[in-house]
């Protein structure tokens, strides 16, 4: 806390991660007093810059920019990079931190890092959007490679951020190299690297079912969010026979009892992705469903919540409300949506929880599968990446069940996660030396 005041949400995700490692370090000499989880929590690289691009009007606008180079143990930087209003050095470094247990997680060589900007694309022309990127790579490119750091979209960055981005990247280097993921299938992109996240998050929530018997077939589902990993999240839960009736964004959600299909579904990717508008549009085409202003999902009632909007969308009073009204199982698409109190709950609950860093974990998966492509110069199918996303899923599962079951019968995926993540870290640090 001294050395990291006014950071609250990099306390808050160290916290979580540390009153499950210490005791893990603890009990196990190899990893004893050797300052690992000490070393993990400090950046191996901090860089911020200025970014100063010209609007329509030919004002000079000035934000700010990061990128948080957090653990190279087991290979290139990677994460994603943020475009919001509410960017600062704080949540970059939870993001980043959260990134190296995850990206350990999915079993692929990529450490952990995470970047952006405080600039909010929300009402900007397209062109003002490509000036930013333009300004914000000539800075950035300087620190980044496809052997060193390799970044991907996040809040406010999707397909077209990825784009310009990645156009600046190849004009001033002169190389076209897998530096960033995320990008357009006609230059380097995965195919399924759009849906990864949100259908990861599906197959994961599956798997937890499935501990219990269970599955996702007509089960009541709570979505929030309504961006990318919001979206095929809905779509690969509908598809597997569950009926979603929420979806919201930053402004309030949408309540739809009848369920939201494939061709509503469709409507709000119209919506967001090409009109670039809000949720509350969703009630003018369907009326029967209803808008609730400033409020989230975890009112209404149902079996599985998937929170994939932000972190600390989910409070204590949330969860409070989830368990009241029956709900069994909560995966995590976005990255820490439940606050700590709220993870309190579920666990005192006993009822299936997991943290993003391993239910969201499929879309850097993808990001590792579209490195590979990038360096192999060839392209799988669709097919080919869903079923080595299924079968990451499938891993990433049994290592929370390895380190995370109690005996009796129950699974802390929280402990889990976090010390199946550290373990291959710590592993390679050590072996690396004192660095
Ligand atoms: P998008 O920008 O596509 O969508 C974000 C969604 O969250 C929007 O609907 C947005 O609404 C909503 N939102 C943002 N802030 C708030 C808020 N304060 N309260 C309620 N809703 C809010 O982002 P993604 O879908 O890509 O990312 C969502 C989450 O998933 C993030 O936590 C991200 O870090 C995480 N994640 C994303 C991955 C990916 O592959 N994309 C991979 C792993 C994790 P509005 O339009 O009003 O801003």
């Amino acid at each position: 806390t001294l050395k990291n005041p006014n950071e609250p949400e990099f306390l808050q995700a160290v916290l979580e991660v540390a009153e499950t490692v210490i005791p893990f370090i603890e009990a196990n000499p190899k990893y004893k007093n050797k300052m690992l989880l000490e070393r993990m929590v400090e950046a191996e690289r901090t860089i911020i810059f200025r970014v100063a691009w010209l609007d329509d009007k030919g004002q000079i606008q000035i934000n700010r920019g990061f990128r948080v180079q957090m653990n190279s143990a087991i290979g290139p930087y990677k994460g994603g990079l943020r475009f919001h209003p509410t960017v600062n050095l704080s949540v970059l470094k939870f993001l980043a931190f959260e990134q190296t247990f995850k990206n350990s997680l999915t079993t692929l060589p990529m450490g952990g890092g995470k970047g952006g900007s405080d600039f909010d694309p929300k009402g900007k022309s397209d062109i003002e959007v490509m000036r930013f990127c333009q300004a914000f790579m000539t800075e950035l490119c300087k620190h980044i490679g496809a052997d060193t750091d390799v970044p991907a979209g996040d809040l406010g960055v999707g397909a077209r951020e990825v784009g310009y981005l990645f156009g600046q990247y190849k004009k001033i280097r002169n190389e076209f190299t897998g530096v960033l993921t995320g990008k357009g299938i006609s230059f380097g992109g995965s195919l399924i690297r759009p849906e990864a996240t949100g259908y990861g998050v599906v197959y994961f929530a599956q798997n937890m079912l499935a501990t219990k018997g269970n599955d996702l077939k007509g089960k009541i589902v709570a979505v929030s969010g309504s961006g990318n990993v919001a979206q095929y999240t809905v779509e690969k839960a509908t598809q597997l026979g569950a009926k979603v009736i929420t979806m919201s964004d930053s402004d309030g959600y949408i309540y739809d009892s009848d369920g939201i299909d494939a061709e509503k579904l469709a409507h709000i990717m119209h919506l967001k992705n090409e009109l670039r508008s809000r949720i509350n549009d969703y009630v003018t085409k369907y009326p029967k469903a209803k808008y609730i202003a400033g409020a989230k999902p975890w009112e209404q009632k149902c079996d599985v919540a998937l929170p994939c909007a932000t972190q600390n969308e989910l409070d204590e009073e949330s969860a409070k409300a989830l368990v009241a009204n029956g709900c069994m199982c909560v995966a995590e698409g976005a990255n820490m949506p439940s606050t700590y109190e709220a993870v309190v709950v579920f666990q005192k609950a006993k009822i299936l929880f997991s943290p993003g860093k391993a239910s969201n974990a499929g879309g850097v998966a993808t990001s590792g599968l579209e490195m590979s492509q990038n360096s192999l110069r060839m392209s799988w199918t669709a097919e080919e990446v869903d079923e080595k996303l299924k079968a990451i899923m499938l891993n990433i599962h049994a290592a929370c069940v390895k380190y995370g079951a109690d005996g009796d019968g129950y699974v802390d995926y929280v402990k889990g996660a976090n010390i199946a993540g550290f373990v291959k870290v710590a592993d390679a640090m050590l072996a690396q030396g004192v660095v």
